[in-house]
């Protein structure tokens, strides 16, 4: 049977995004049916509207997700009816070659639902990052709902599922940020608020925020930020160096995706150091470094996808820590709307006025 509730629709490049009625399959083999509680609305559900993942539209926008399972397919053992959890997109298959080779958080064959939820007329939806919960149900494979403690608000907890766990990830699993290390922050939206509370926790003793917004730096001063940088005024690559004895930080996080910002990373960490790219750059963007300076300063130039994170790890953990009061999440959360606002959110984003939107039901 399929389930006909209201969806966020993006039906083609670049319009705004509208709310229709939608069909969302009972589960089937390994699937479950979470009803949604709270999804934040992520930059990549605008560059879906954007067309600037794949032009597989229309797309049902919506990933950064927490919910209660409503009904579990045959063969589903880690999740049942009742339990609160966060949607995650990457769902490890455990049989791919990065799998087999004990890097589950790399899985190149990441599980989604079988069955597609559709229109009314039944066109295919593309469910965004394979999961589309702006709606009020979401169908997803059994391994991406990962099952949390349900004393978290449904709002902050959804976050999780996506941005603030790239940011956290970026700091904690990628770079491998431990007590006493060094830590810059290049944009402080989202993910880099969230890069600077993971060095935070992490125990790194100096965190610069670097943005060109001072609205953006005083998130990043309330997220454990120890110094601000404004590079529309300032040369952060100098200042950076200035608050570190002339030598750099140990790590440097970009969270931008832009190859100036990038390049400021580089040259703004010490010798041996440790750059993570989280930022998601544009297909025409181009990087030129001297080879030497690659060669010459050592250490280790690393992408962060999806927070290097392993969902069924990580995410029961945050939300342990966020519920001992060791990380603020409820501070990421700007504002709460309902399903028709999603449009006028992206605008917000876009202006900069919030760092994270979020839907409830
Ligand atoms: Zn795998
Ligand atoms: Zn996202």
């Amino acid at each position: 049977m399929a389930n006909a509730v209201k969806g966020v629709i993006a039906g083609a490049k670049g319009a705004p995004v509208s709310v229709e009625t939608i069909l969302v399959p009972d589960p089937g083999p390994g699937e479950a049916l979470v009803r949604i509680q709270a999804c934040g609305v992520c930059h990549t559900d605008l560059h879906y509207r954007e067309g600037a993942i794949t032009n597989d539209f229309p797309f049902l926008l919506g990933h950064e997700a927490s919910g209660m399972v409503e009904k579990v397919g045959p063969n589903v053992t880690n999740v049942a009816p009742g339990d609160f959890v966060i949607l995650a997109w990457r769902a490890p298959c455990g049989t791919c070659r990065s799998c087999l080779r004990g890097r589950p958080w790399y899985c190149f064959a990441s599980r989604n639902a079988q069955q597609k939820m559709t229109r009314q007329d039944g066109t295919p939806l593309s469910a965004a990052i394979g999961i589309g919960a702006f709606a009020e149900l979401a169908l997803v494979a059994a391994g991406q709902a990962v099952k949390v403690n349900p004393a978290a608000r449904p709002e902050a907890a959804g976050l999780v599922g996506c941005g603030i766990m790239a940011g956290l990830g970026a700091a904690i699993n990628t770079a491998g940020v431990s007590r006493g290390d060094s830590v810059a922050v290049i944009g402080c939206g989202g993910v880099g608020n969230a890069a600077i509370a993971g060095a935070k926790l992490a125990g790194a003793h100096t965190i610069i925020g670097v943005d060109v917004d001072d609205r953006k730096l005083e998130w990043a001063k309330q997220f454990g930020a120890t110094h601000t940088i404004n590079s529309r005024h300032t040369d952060p690559v100098q200042a950076i160096r200035d608050l570190t004895g002339g030598n750099g930080v140990n790590v440097a996080i970009e969270a931008v995706g832009r190859p100036e910002t990038y390049t400021q990373a580089f040259y703004a960490r010490d010798h041996a150091g440790t750059v993570v790219l989280v930022g998601v750059p544009s297909p025409e963007m181009k990087i030129e470094l001297p080879l030497l300076e690659v060669f010459g300063r050592g250490g280790a130039l690393k992408s962060s996808w999806y927070g290097d994170c392993l969902p069924t790890r990580d995410f029961p953990m945050f939300i342990d820590l966020y519920l001992q009061g060791r990380l603020d999440l409820e501070r990421f959360v700007s504002e709460t709307i309902t399903l028709d606002k999603v449009e006028e959110a992206f605008h917000k984003m876009e202006r900069g006025e919030v760092l994270r939107s979020v839907v409830v039901f």
